[in-house]
């Protein structure tokens, strides 16, 4: 049985991943941050479809603690599957911020490396031991690194750099097996950014239509993705960047 970890599972991208994931038979380690309850929901949700699954707090804007958080997900790993490693690491935590580059400041500037550069830097670099061989790694982008919507550019460029950081994680990897690419979701009703997308309707309506398939992105749209990207039919991809957004702004 094959093993995936996915950072944020507790929400949104990341729990909907984890379903896709548990529904092909995947057990699930999944992070949260201040919502333990949706953490308990989601691993309730996965255990019913007969799939094990844990779930534990993690706050990726503290590198510090990433060498502790890799010891208890070993723990985890032994207490639950009795293995010592995991097969799948997808980095998906995250929150947004908008704000015009004349208006960002230091601190909401920090705040973002922190979410979308170090983290995914620092805390794959502690669960490298952690990976089996041949295994996998999926970043997660957004469809504004490659288009801009004012306001984004902080978020925007961290996820720029998390698309270069992917290929250098598939060429230094490569030697282990382990396949690493980066998904860029369009505009995704979730959560997010306080719901935009979801709940503000012209908003939704706005980017409805720019996408070639004139609707906004939902849920399905991306843990279908990535539980495809992570099959055995899918092992050959690599280093790549797939935009999953219905096809916005083409
Ligand atoms: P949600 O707001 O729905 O969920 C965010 C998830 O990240 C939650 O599980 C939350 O945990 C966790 N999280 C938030 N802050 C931290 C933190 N400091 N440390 C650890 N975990 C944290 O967002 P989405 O699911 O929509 O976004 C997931 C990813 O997708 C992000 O990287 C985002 O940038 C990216 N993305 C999203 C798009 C969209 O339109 N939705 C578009 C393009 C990219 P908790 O539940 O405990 O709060």
């Amino acid at each position: 049985m094959k093993i995936a970890l996915i950072t944020g599972g507790s929400r949104g991208l990341g729990r909907n991943m984890a379903l896709h994931l548990a529904r092909r038979g995947v057990g699930i380690i999944l992070t949260y941050h201040a919502r333990k309850d949706a953490a308990d929901e989601a691993r309730a949700e996965i255990e019913a479809l007969g799939v094990k699954a844990a779930a534990l707090p993690l706050d990726v804007t503290q590198s510090g603690s990433f060498p502790a958080f890799a010891q208890g997900v070993k723990a985890k790993l032994a207490e639950v599957w009795g293995r010592t490693d995991f097969d799948y690491l997808v980095n998906n935590a995250g929150t947004g911020a908008y704000a015009p580059i004349a208006e960002t400041s230091v601190e909401k500037f920090d705040e973002m490396v922190a979410i979308h550069l170090k983290a995914p830097f620092f805390l794959t670099q502690a669960l490298l031991p952690l990976i089996r061989d041949g295994g996998r790694i999926i970043n997660v982008s957004s469809g504004l690194a490659r288009f801009s919507y004012p306001g984004y550019a902080a978020y925007a460029m961290m996820k720029g750099g998390v698309e270069v950081f992917t290929r250098y994680l598939a060429k230094e990897l490569g030697p282990r097996g382990i396949a690493a690419n980066v998904i860029a979701p369009g505009a995704i009703a979730t959560d997010f950014g306080g719901g935009r997308v979801r709940d503000d309707a012209e908003i939704n309506h706005m980017i409805a239509s720019q996408t070639a398939l004139g609707r906004v992105g939902l849920p399905d749209d991306i843990g279908g993705a990535v539980a495809a990207l992570l099959s055995d039919e899918s092992g050959w991809i690599n280093g790549q960047r797939i935009e999953v957004s219905g096809g916005i702004h083409l």
